[in-house]
């Protein structure tokens, strides 16, 4: 009980980052164009927007990985490897609480993956 809570506070707190950080950036950015006008004349408008664009997508991943993850917590089967059933060690779903695999069968899966290549 003690381990759901502390991990539920956890994904909700990096939710809570993901979700607001955006917003605030965008915020900050327009606010800098206002008042540096030469901002645009540097060619940064293309790898600017490319930027923007790949946070957002890394994010959108995140946010889904940390939501499956708090859905899990929900249904009692966080912290089961996808794979075996088995517990995942503490120590790896404190370093990556989003993590649906145990060590052994994400080695297990990369390896197929550079076999698959
Ligand atoms: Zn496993």
């Amino acid at each position: 009980m003690k381990k759901k809570e502390h991990f539920e506070r956890l994904l909700s707190q990096r939710l809570d980052e993901l979700l607001t950080e955006p917003n605030e950036i965008a915020g900050s950015r327009t606010g800098f164009r206002a008042h540096h006008p030469d901002y645009l004349d540097r060619g940064s408008m293309e790898s600017d927007t490319s930027f923007a664009f790949h946070i957002k997508e890394r994010e959108s991943i995140l946010t889904r990985k940390i939501k499956d993850a708090l859905t899990r917590l929900e249904n009692g089967t966080f912290g089961i490897c996808d794979e075996c059933r088995r517990e995942i060690p503490e120590g790896r779903l404190k370093a990556r609480p989003v993590a649906t695999l145990c060590i052994k069968c994400k080695e297990e899966q990369e390896t197929e993956e550079r076999i698959g290549e």
